[in-house]
């Protein structure tokens, strides 16, 4: 049965990440924001500290346990779970830095989901050693956003070097330009090995950083997480060996899409996490009117019947409704993948709910607060403008509730588009 008790080790560990979001991401985030490109290399190092240290005791408990034969500790995986908790804390602590924070980010979660245990010792599990890396996800080109099928960027096999041949254009990528740049990082890229095989001939391929054909074109100027770099990215004649596929090379007919399925598959691992980043957005902006309310000696009246409350109340208590229905969708869907069950659907539900409710939430809170919502004072207004990213990447609202629909009534992707 699904259960949402929170084990006493992931509240220790939440509570040590609440730390670092009280303590060094919410003083500079409105610095971040006005300093668009300028990186925050304290912060980041202090994570890579953290991160670092993270990674080398779980090494040596692993290592510790295999000396004295002990068998893993029997009980569920909470692997997303507890990411789910540092991307919904961390964003209540700023969303923008937690995207600059140096780790594995959404390549790693597509090296875990379908990389071979070569793959997956050579780029994650030493990750954490040396300078600091960063990895990004790369399938966004200027022809294909939701239509993913369309992607134009070719990989091609040279059987003389035994190496794949990519080239073409990604836009708008996370942490793209780091991920690009950085010696030791890398990123995830989407690419057709056969364009005649339509979804069946795209595959995605590991870039290491620095690899000769792959440059970091531009960096976008962007309305929200501005402290976040967004990049594009330009594959030329850029040649990576053969042992750098993500799953199998092979391709099958047009109408099978089983490969293509198996790329789809990371979404179900990064959807309820970006859901549990937009959480925490709502989950602060609540905080902080409630706050401001109390300021005000304006109490909610909880319990009294809908017609007797104030419009101002009824306000309040919606958001706290949304917030709250797209949190138990998101621990559904997280809890499902912990367990090993198929969660495409409430992956799909959650990302769509929190997505929306994190939009509506922070436009009410900046309507509620009035002038000063929208002044550069508070933090409210740029809540609002990091908040809509949430209804865009990893799918936008209406493509993940294009997928709850087909799933629910039983369409392929071919019957409704
Ligand atoms: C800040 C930022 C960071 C990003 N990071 C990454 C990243 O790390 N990696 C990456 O690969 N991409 C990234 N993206 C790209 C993002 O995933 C795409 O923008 C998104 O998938 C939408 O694609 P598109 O922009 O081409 O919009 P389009 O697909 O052109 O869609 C435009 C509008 O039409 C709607 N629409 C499209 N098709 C349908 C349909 N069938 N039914 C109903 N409505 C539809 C969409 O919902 C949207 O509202 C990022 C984007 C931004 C802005």
């Amino acid at each position: 049965m699904i259960s949402f008790e929170i084990p006493e080790y992931v509240r220790q560990q939440n509570d040590q990440i609440r730390m670092v979001a009280e303590s060094q991401m919410r003083p500079i985030a409105r610095h971040y924001d006005e300093h668009e490109h300028e990186r925050p290399t304290a912060f980041n190092e202090f994570m890579w500290q953290v991160m670092a240290m993270q990674q080398q005791m779980a090494a040596q408990r692993r290592a510790q346990r295999e000396a004295e034969g002990a068998p893993r500790p029997k009980r569920p995986s909470t692997t997303n779970l507890r990411q789910l908790f540092m991307f919904e804390i961390m964003s209540w602590g700023d969303a923008a830095l937690l995207l600059t924070i140096p780790m594995p980010g959404l390549g790693g979660a597509a090296i875990e989901a379908v990389g071979t245990p070569e793959q997956k010792e050579r780029f994650l599990n030493h990750f954490y050693e040396g300078d600091m890396k960063w990895g990004a996800m790369a399938i966004t080109e200027p022809g294909a956003g939701s239509d993913t099928a369309n992607i134009q960027t070719t990989a091609a096999y040279d059987a003389e070097t035994n190496e794949w041949v990519l080239n073409g254009e990604k836009i708008f990528i996370t942490a793209g330009k780091m991920a690009g740049e950085m010696p030791g990082s890398f990123v995830v890229v989407w690419a057709t090995v056969d364009k005649s095989a339509g979804r069946a001939g795209i595959k995605s391929f590991i870039v290491p950083a620095g690899t000769p054909g792959f440059t970091v074109a531009k960096v976008e100027h962007k309305l929200g997480i501005r402290a976040s770099d967004t990049a594009a990215l330009v594959f030329e004649n850029c040649r990576i060996p053969y042992e750098n596929i993500l799953g199998s090379p092979e391709v099958q007919d047009a109408t099978e899409t089983r490969g293509f399925k198996g790329v789809m598959k990371t979404f179900d691992a990064s959807r309820p996490v970006v859901a549990g980043g937009a959480l925490g957005i709502a989950r602060a902006t609540i905080e902080f009117v409630k706050e401001k309310l109390d300021e005000a000696g304006v109490a909610i009246r909880y319990g009294l019947p809908r017609h007797k409350l104030t419009a101002l109340e009824r306000d309040f208590m919606d958001m706290e409704a949304q917030h709250k229905a797209a949190w138990l969708l998101t621990l559904r869907a997280v809890w499902m993948l912990d367990n090993e069950r198929p969660n495409t659907l409430e992956a799909a539900m959650c990302k769509a709910k929190a997505g929306l409710a994190v939009t509506r939430i922070t436009q009410k809170a900046v309507e509620m607060l009035g002038p000063m919502g929208y002044s550069r004072q508070w933090l409210v207004e740029k809540w609002m403008r990091d908040a809509k990213i949430n209804d865009i990447y990893e799918g936008t609202g209406q493509i993940n509730m294009l997928i709850v629909a087909r799933r629910i009534f039983g369409y392929s992707s071919r019957e409704l588009k």
